[in-house]
């Protein structure tokens, strides 16, 4: 064997050895994840469907003041199982795994006024207003992933609705002009507008594409947050093949959220 053939099995060999590591560790994340699945999210599950059987008194009268507390309980327990799901969705979308499962004929409209139901407590407490335009008809289906888009789309709202103290939050959907260019696909638009804080410019970017990202104010004077929510959002929404972006006119001038998906 010549010197130069040897270096080159030297070289493969090297690669290969490291290649086997890089495997290793992909298996051990994998059953990180995994474990964390199962001892996070199964407790919770439990505790959920326990506290459910309490408030609906399959387990004698509940006298009203332990109502109250337990259905705080069942808030918590339920904003808790969302952290932890979307903790595992990122850390899926980081392993490059396949996290959303597109469908045919899905309505955005329909997923909307759910995530508008979820909020409906909230944004009578803080006398906002959270509504949606109805869209021409017939507005077309698309090809989604309806429970993910729904994460995505609920991030989004959920922070207009935090980041807002007077007005609300006004949603629309559009469907995109015919394009002119015949390689490009028609789309649809959904923009989320709050008349909020706003987003300082040098800021809005980030927001997308960095995990624990805040803007300053939102740190400074919202108390807490994970700044997770965007970066699920913006990874969900580029695995339709979408895209997600924001404007703000800057601080205290309110935020528009723009989301761009294929029509399929
Ligand atoms: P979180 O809201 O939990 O901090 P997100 O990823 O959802 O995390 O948002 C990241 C940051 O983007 C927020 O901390 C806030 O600074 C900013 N932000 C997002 N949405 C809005 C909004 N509607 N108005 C003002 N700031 C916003």
């Amino acid at each position: 064997m010549d010197e130069q053939t040897k270096e080159i099995r030297k070289a493969y060999e090297v690669e290969k050895k490291a290649r086997k590591e890089l495997e290793r560790l992909d298996r051990a994340k994998d059953q990180f994840i995994m474990a964390t699945q199962h001892h996070l999210r199964t407790p919770l599950t439990s505790m959920r469907g326990y506290l459910d059987l309490l408030l609906d008194g399959s387990y004698g009268k509940v006298p009203k003041r332990i109502g109250e507390i337990l259905k705080k309980f069942e808030t918590s327990t339920k904003n808790e199982v969302r952290v932890v799901n979307e903790l595992l969705d990122i850390s899926q979308f980081q392993l490059g795994k396949e996290v959303v499962n597109l469908q045919e004929n899905i309505s955005i409209e329909t997923i909307l006024k759910e995530v508008i139901e979820e909020f409906q407590l909230e944004t009578e407490k803080k006398n906002i207003y959270l509504k949606l335009e109805k869209p021409e008809k017939p507005f077309p289906q698309i090809k989604a992933d309806p429970q993910k888009l729904k994460v995505a789309l609920f991030n989004v709202v959920d922070n207009g609705i935090k980041y807002t103290k007077q007005g609300g939050v006004t949603i629309k959907i559009k469907k995109e002009q015919v394009p002119r260019k015949r390689e490009q696909k028609p789309k649809i638009k959904i923009i989320i507008q709050d008349t909020g804080i706003g987003i300082a410019k040098e800021e809005i970017d980030n927001l997308f594409i960095r995990t624990f990202e805040r803007g300053e104010t939102a740190e400074k004077l919202w108390g807490p947050g994970k700044g997770i929510g965007l970066f699920l959002a913006n990874q969900i929404i580029k695995a339709h093949q979408g895209k997600i972006w924001a404007e703000s006119e800057g601080k205290n001038k309110g935020s528009t959220f723009f989301v761009e998906l294929p029509i399929s």
